[in-house]
């Protein structure tokens, strides 16, 4: 005798959510960070209970992101979203956003990490005047570099996805006292590393390093560009090339999407180094964690700074 219809369909359901049940169990929080650095320090926390979409990739230029249909895909189904803020990604991620339409990404929601939100921005300009740059005009967004930034950054995504994902809340703070002890037993290293060379000089293509600088003691205040985001001119360069000569100062740090050829002419006059660095986890070859990139940035400099 055959089972009436609604049974079979009463069973049927039952087997399905059986057999899907692992899958439900442990569906992964879907995590977008707009930069490698972000990714990398959600990655600490989340491992493998998140799925991250990377919006930029290691070697873009972090104020100008060519956005990829894909993007908005991805931010629509996120369930979280770390940004840095602070004018960082003001000129591509917006319109990303209005585009996807996920309530869980506003500003204020626990989905929503706006990274700069509790960090004591530096070189805030008083008014906005040309030297300020089209790029830094709410601060320079650059800080991740700082250990113990990255630090309190990586607190605020435990928090996030703790409030997202509550069954998970004890991994995620494990995997955060973790990385808070990682961070502070190298930091003492990084620290005496660079004892030495407090105080020295050295020239950046961007204003990219000025959180670094100040953990670390170095004084990286002449750059490239005339301002953040306006290409190098050959007047602003003879003055770059004055100060260097008058100060003695011997390297050039660029990032892996700035123009190198400009660099070397520099260091041509001016009998200096150029050397290649990156803000991100993965822009350089044997950097693909934080504390690995932090690690490699300080070696690199105490090396040529000998
Ligand atoms: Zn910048």
């Amino acid at each position: 005798m055959s089972s009436p219809p609604q049974k079979v369909l009463f069973r049927y359901s039952i087997a399905s959510i059986l057999l899907l049940w692992p899958l439900i169990a442990q569906a992964k929080v879907n995590v977008v960070a707009t930069l490698p650095d972000f990714a990398s320090l959600a990655r600490e926390i989340g491992k493998d209970k998140i799925e991250i979409f990377v919006l930029g990739k290691p070697n873009d230029d972090p104020h100008f992101v060519d956005p990829h249909p894909n993007f908005v895909a991805s931010l629509r189904n996120a369930d979280v979203l770390i940004d840095g803020g602070a004018g960082l990604e003001l000129g591509w991620l917006p319109p990303l956003l209005q585009k996807a339409h996920n309530p869980k990404l506003d500003i204020g929601e626990p989905g929503r990490v706006q990274a700069s939100q509790g960090i004591r921005l530096m070189n805030i300009p008083t008014s906005v005047t040309p030297a300020s740059g089209e790029v830094h005009r709410s601060g320079n967004p650059h800080f991740t570099v700082d250990p113990l930034i990255a630090k309190a950054v990586a607190q605020r995504i435990a928090k996030s996805l703790m409030a997202v994902d509550p069954p998970n809340a004890a991994f995620y703070d494990t995997n955060y006292k973790k990385f808070e002890t990682t961070i502070n037993t190298k930091l003492q290293w990084w620290r005496g590393a660079l004892q030495q060379f407090k105080g020295q000089h050295v020239v950046a293509y961007h204003d990219s390093w000025p959180y670094f600088a100040h953990r670390f003691g170095l004084k990286i205040e002449i750059f490239l560009e005339p301002s953040p985001g306006t290409p190098p001119s050959p007047s602003h360069l003879s003055e770059v090339i004055q100060k260097m000569k008058r100060d003695h100062i011997k390297l050039i740090l660029v990032e892996p999407y700035q123009d190198r050829r400009i660099a070397e002419k520099v260091a041509r006059l001016t009998e200096a180094k150029v050397i290649e660095v990156s803000q991100f986890p993965g822009g350089m070859p044997g950097t693909d964690s934080y504390a690995s990139l932090i690690n490699q940035l300080v070696k690199h400099l105490a090396d040529v700074m000998k």
